[in-house]
């Protein structure tokens, strides 16, 4: 039996460490000696997933809640601590250290939380759904908080928020796990990208049978990703040769298990019961008995072009009422990849042979049409097809290449008109002014510097909001506020928007370096985690591309 308080400990020394190599050796040592179970929990929890492929859905108002209730101290009480701290870890770890009256645990001599109990609480929370949830998971969270020491309430708060600040990401696990176990760097990060799971990787990597972990239906996998390319021309040249239309919908990767139809986002996140027709179309357009597919979902509207990004969130958030939003916001399948088939993998089957068993087992009205050829001139025309249809651009793709999971790369280059919008994680806040002095108005933010796992400030956008989503936005944030000062505010990293701008420019303003000019609001990417958003290097890497542009923009005139 593992106690919390080890786990907590851990955390307590990581933090305390800076350096990133002494902290994959604090971590590694920890896990070496851990029990399969114990260690397949501490190596989500020291990242902080606390429950693989699921949002736990605690929010800070929640958790404040919950602490009062387990200490018995005011909800001002906490706003105070909250203003002193900033941190709710750090608001925990006082509130608990003056909660009053002692529980009946510590005149008991009990021997406190084990890790497992800790585990099978936030299950319990994450699976709270419909009527009454709210009320299980303050009720679970009450439990540890009631039962906890400062210190591990601490990192429960923090386990809580999905957020550890202890300077842990999946860079630094995947290095621990490799080295406590003695399995190599790639193993470890193969088997990462293939099962999304680095608690079941730690397992495997202590049992030795790393390599036994493979693709399986129902778990999703790390999706391939594309790189920007920096023209037609050039991507040709790199061999992209295959040209797909850059949908412009949402990713989808389908697990089809004979007739058992799952479905998961980017993120992947299960959103099966979001997506009824899609489930539908692949159980009347693929004949495969089991196959792992991907592709992209588009909600098209009456003039039958697509609808924003915005309209397909919907779709995919949407937990009631889903038939009536189907009808409204109908969606159309668009696969240009299987990576699964029959019992059989084709990860390290070439494109052009993966697209021959797509062709050979799903009908041609869902699979995204592909051309290869090496015409410039022709790929401009797609593009351009592309582009008046109300798409996005172009996918050029080496016909050549395995499907790598998890990887951004030279194998499928995106050609887009306009720059990149950046998908950046919002850090604070700032308060209107006259009529909207009730609002927050701009918006602070971040991107991710890789190197660190920090976020670096990029600029403020204020551009692009309309009254009515400005008050939605005013909500969400509101819960989120983790300080105030002035008209100011810093607020929880939780949310990423997706920004567009005209161009990057460096600046000594930002700690990132850059600043964006003529920032505006594209989407709220709910889809996305803050952990996924840009990077520090993109946007180095656009600022030098930025000069390639001028090409791409020509071909629309
Ligand atoms: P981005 O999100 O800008 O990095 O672009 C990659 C995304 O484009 C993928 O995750 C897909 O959701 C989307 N996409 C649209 N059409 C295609 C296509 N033909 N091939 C691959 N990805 C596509």
């Amino acid at each position: 039996m593992l106690g919390f308080a080890r786990f907590a400990e851990l955390c307590e020394r990581i933090s305390q460490t800076s350096g990133s190599l002494e902290k994959t050796d604090i971590l590694a040592s920890f896990l070496s000696d851990l029990e399969p179970d114990d260690l397949r929990i501490v190596t989500g929890f020291v990242m902080g997933v606390v429950i693989p492929n699921t949002e736990l859905g605690v929010g800070p108002s929640l958790l404040y809640e919950s602490i009062c209730k387990a200490t018995g101290l005011s909800p001002e009480a906490i706003k105070e601590l909250l203003r002193a701290t900033g941190d709710p870890g750090l608001v925990a770890y006082r509130a608990v250290e003056r909660r009053k009256p002692l529980t009946l645990a510590a005149f008991s001599g009990s021997d406190g939380l084990d890790i497992k109990n800790v585990h099978q609480r936030f299950l319990s929370i994450a699976k709270a759904s419909g009527r009454g949830s709210q009320d299980i998971r303050v009720k679970n969270l009450q439990y540890l908080f009631s039962e906890a020491s400062p210190l591990e309430a601490k990192y429960i708060a923090r386990l809580a928020m999905e957020d550890m600040r202890i300077g842990v990401g999946e860079g630094l696990v995947r290095d621990a796990i490799a080295k406590a176990f003695g399995a190599s760097k790639e193993d470890v990060e193969r088997a990462y990208n293939l099962t999304n799971d680095l608690g079941l990787v730690a397992e495997h990597a202590k049992l030795k049978r790393l390599n036994e972990l493979g693709i399986s239906i129902n778990r999703p996998i790390k999706m391939m990703l594309a790189q920007i390319g920096e023209s037609i021309e050039a991507s040709l040249a790199e061999g992209a040769t295959a040209v797909e239309w850059k949908f412009d919908g949402a990713r989808v990767q389908i697990h089809k298990d004979g007739t058992n139809i799952r479905i998961f986002s980017r993120r992947l996140e299960d959103v099966t019961s979001s997506l009824p027709e899609i489930r539908e179309i692949v159980r009347a357009h693929v004949r495969a008995k089991t196959a792992i597919l991907d592709g992209e979902a588009v909600a098209t509207g009456e003039d039958g072009r697509p609808l924003p990004f915005q309209e397909i969130l919907r779709r995919f958030r949407r937990k009631y009422g889903v038939a009536r939003t189907a009808k409204r916001i109908p969606l159309s399948l668009h696969l240009f990849d299987i990576i699964y088939v029959d019992g059989v993998s084709l990860l390290d089957a070439p494109l052009e042979e993966r697209r021959g068993v797509l062709v050979s087992v799903a009908d041609p009205e869902i699979i995204a049409e592909q051309v290869v050829t090496s015409d410039v001139s022709r790929v401009e025309g797609i593009y351009r097809e592309a582009l008046a249809a109300g798409h996005e651009g172009v996918m050029l793709k080496n016909p050549a290449s395995v499907y790598s999971p998890g990887k951004r790369g030279k194998n499928w280059l995106k050609i887009k008109p306009l720059l990149e919008s950046l998908d950046l994680v919002v850090i604070g806040a700032r308060w209107g002014e006259g009529k909207r002095a009730n609002l927050l108005g701009s918006y602070r933010l971040a991107c991710i510097d890789s190197d660190t796992g920090e976020l670096k400030d990029v600029g403020w956008v204020a551009t692009g909001i309309t009254d009515e989503m400005l008050a939605e936005l005013t909500e969400i944030f509101r819960e989120l506020i983790i300080k105030e000062s002035g008209m100011e505010v810093e607020v929880h990293p939780q949310i990423v928007f997706e920004v567009g701008y005209e161009e990057i420019q460096r600046s000594p303003n930002y700690s990132s370096g850059y600043a964006l000019r003529f920032p505006r609001l594209i989407a709220v990417r709910d889809d996305k985690s803050p952990s996924e958003a840009d990077t520090l290097e993109r946007i180095s890497e656009i600022y030098r591309l930025q000069r390639g542009r001028s090409k791409n923009e020509e071909l629309l005139k």
